[in-house]
């Protein structure tokens, strides 16, 4: 630890998603020592890699890397402080928290855990193999790669059919293949997907394998209500099956469910005193930009009645 203080602060934001980052703004805002970590230079999270954001109020149809890039200025033009470091794990000492950092090691008086979540894996054989090879998690990343080419998307909620609309303006055809027969995506995305020609949607079916030597060539589907197992000729996939969070470096910690989301409510008071848990890493129903927002607000005002108690 440095004797200076340089790495003393009085809040710790892990993580630079909209959870972090609006706890940062108004952590500032409150005269509080506040600095946020994250092990990427680039804020945004998981809006990094949205293609479009039509439901986050004032900012219709910005795409998520113009919505990340505002949400990092307002950050940076009221002197928010970030450090790119990989959090290893967090230690709730006597009065102190410290952030234990591949780069070191960072100490608060108070920690707001943000970290999010990240793409869940299908977990069928050529997956893992293959990823990067053809199969990938993110539409906005690798589409391009696949353009007038043939690709299947995997999954019903919003990030599969998003994708898939996405896709459908850059590649020939774009199967998507869903387990069930209805959607769970918002229904203003379900009918922008369900007008578009070079999208067909294959219902009830789950991906066994993706086929495949050294890059993807099919995938083979079974189709749950007619029992029967079918093989499609794609060059992509694209797996949307939902998240999983970012708390593996925290379990043991604090509280968590048996999913691994932090167990907190929405004053996003953790089972530790003084750690704080906000956005989509928190036990919750919707995870939204827009609620992660509010939580990181909601995290730096409980911070604040924290360190009331202490005073
Ligand atoms: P979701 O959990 O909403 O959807 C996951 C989808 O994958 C479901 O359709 C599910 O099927 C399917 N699925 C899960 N496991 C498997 C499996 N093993 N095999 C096949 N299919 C599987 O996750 P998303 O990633 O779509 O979204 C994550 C969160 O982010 C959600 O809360 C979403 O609302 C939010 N989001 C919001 C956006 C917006 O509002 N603009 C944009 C992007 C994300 P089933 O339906 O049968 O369970």
């Amino acid at each position: 630890l440095d004797i200076m203080g340089q790495n003393r602060y009085d809040v710790l934001i892990i993580g630079s998603g909209p959870a972090g980052l609006g706890a940062a703004i108004y952590a500032v805002r409150a005269g509080l020592r506040t600095a946020v970590i994250d092990r990427s230079p680039v804020s945004g999270g998981q809006v990094l890699t949205t293609y479009e954001v039509d439901n986050y109020l004032g900012f219709p149809g910005l795409s998520g890397s113009e919505l990340s890039d505002k949400f990092r200025m307002h950050a940076d033009n009221l002197g928010v402080s970030f450090i790119t470091a990989d959090v290893q794990g967090v230690e709730n000492a006597a009065s102190e928290k410290i952030v234990h950092t591949a780069e070191g090691d960072f100490v608060a008086n108070a920690v707001i855990l943000a970290t999010g979540a990240s793409h869940s894996k299908l977990g069928v054989p050529g997956e893992e193999k293959l990823s990067g090879m053809g199969v990938s998690y993110c539409a906005t990343c690798d589409g391009a790669f696949f353009r007038n080419r043939t690709v299947a998307v995997v999954g019903g909620g919003d990030v599969a059919v998003e994708d898939a609309v996405f896709l459908a303006g850059i590649c020939k055809k774009v199967y998507l293949i869903h387990r069930r027969d209805k959607l769970r995506a918002a229904d203003s995305l379900q009918k922008k997907l369900l007008s578009l020609e070079n999208v067909e949607v294959i219902w009830n079916s789950e991906v066994k394998e993706i086929a495949g030597e050294d890059i993807v060539e099919g995938v083979s589907v079974y189709n749950n209500v007619s029992k029967t197992q079918s093989s499609l000729a794609v060059n992509g996939v694209f797996i949307a099956v939902g998240i999983v969070p970012n708390t593996k470096m925290f379990q043991g910690m604090v509280e968590m469910d048996e999913k691994g989301y932090i167990l907190a409510d929405e004053t996003c008071v953790t089972s530790q005193k003084g750690i704080f848990a906000a956005g989509d890493i928190r036990k919750k129903t919707m995870r939204q930009i827009i609620t992660a927002v509010a939580d990181g607000a909601n995290a730096v005002y409980s911070v604040q009645n924290y360190f009331m108690e202490q005073a």
